[in-house]
């Protein structure tokens, strides 16, 4: 097993769910030109749950949760985030990008914007907010992540966790319900993996809906209340992280787990 990041043992049983859904996938297919890399994905997301993607590398875990914000286009099946099903429709596809924050493996922030300025950019410019409030909110979320101390400085001045915090930062400033997070914490050295995995953790005790696509299966065990195990493009199994690690039921799913715990 990697590296027991965070607390497995915390009771973690008020993490409830609704049963609101917020993403609804079904039989959703995609290809790369001649490559057929999603294949009759169903998947429901009910509204609070946080799931862990895994699987091997080239499985299509980072397709699959790039289709749910029109980073990549599907062309079989249906995609429906809050309600809203995903077409070819701008005005749609703006209202989800609302809806859904994303967090990658590189932070992708702006090198020469400060923090502060790396957080207001997108309220002010694609959202018109009051820049007063924009500051307001980015503090805001600057203190949630630990970092308002960072407000001034640039990227570079700042650690790799220090700087994913930020990029957890500026997504919530949008007032995202539903956050994808691909391997947030593989580029990070181990040191700093906990802060992040620490800033996700408070995210889904505050009811966040969450993907994430995560090799860290101390996450998964502490907090994820379904982990979903890909392979060659499809979903191979599901479970609650109990029974899936303890439990696994093709021979896929314990060959991958045979490698990584
Ligand atoms: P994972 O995140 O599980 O490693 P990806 O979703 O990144 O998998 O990739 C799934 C498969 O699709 C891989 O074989 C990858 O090489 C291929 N792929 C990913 N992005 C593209 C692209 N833009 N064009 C063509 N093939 C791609
Ligand atoms: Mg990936």
């Amino acid at each position: 097993m990697s590296e027991p990041h965070i607390e497995r043992s915390v009771d973690r049983s008020h993490m409830q769910v609704s049963d609101e859904v917020a993403i609804q996938i079904e039989n959703m297919n995609k290809w790369y030109g001649q490559f057929h890399v999603l294949r009759d994905i169903d998947l429901t997301v009910q509204r609070g749950e946080r799931i862990v993607i895994a699987g091997p590398s080239g499985s299509g875990k980072s397709t699959l949760i790039r289709c749910i914000n029109r980073l990549e286009e599907h062309q079989q099946g249906k995609i429906v985030v809050d309600g809203i099903e995903l077409t070819n429709d701008l005005k749609n596809i703006d209202k989800i990008r609302r809806e859904v924050g994303m967090v990658f493996q590189h932070f992708n922030l702006f090198p020469h914007l400060t923090i502060l300025e790396n957080l207001t950019l997108a309220p002010i410019w694609v959202r018109k907010t009051p820049k007063k409030e924009a500051i307001d909110t980015a503090m805001h979320f600057l203190e949630k992540v630990k970092i308002p101390e960072q407000a001034d400085k640039y990227p570079g001045q700042l650690s790799g966790g220090q700087q994913q915090r930020v990029a957890i930062a500026r997504s919530l400033c949008m007032k995202p319900r539903i956050m994808l997070f691909d391997e947030p914490t593989s580029a990070l050295d181990p040191e700093m993996i906990k802060e992040v995995l620490d800033t996700m953790i408070e995210l889904a005790e505050e009811g966040m809906t969450m993907l994430c696509v995560t090799h860290e299966m101390g996450f998964a065990q502490a907090v994820a209340n379904r982990v979903i195990f890909m392979a060659d493009g499809q979903i191979v199994e599901q479970n609650n992280p109990h029974d899936f690690f303890n439990n696994p039921k093709s021979d896929r799913t314990k060959q991958f787990l045979s490698q990584i715990l």
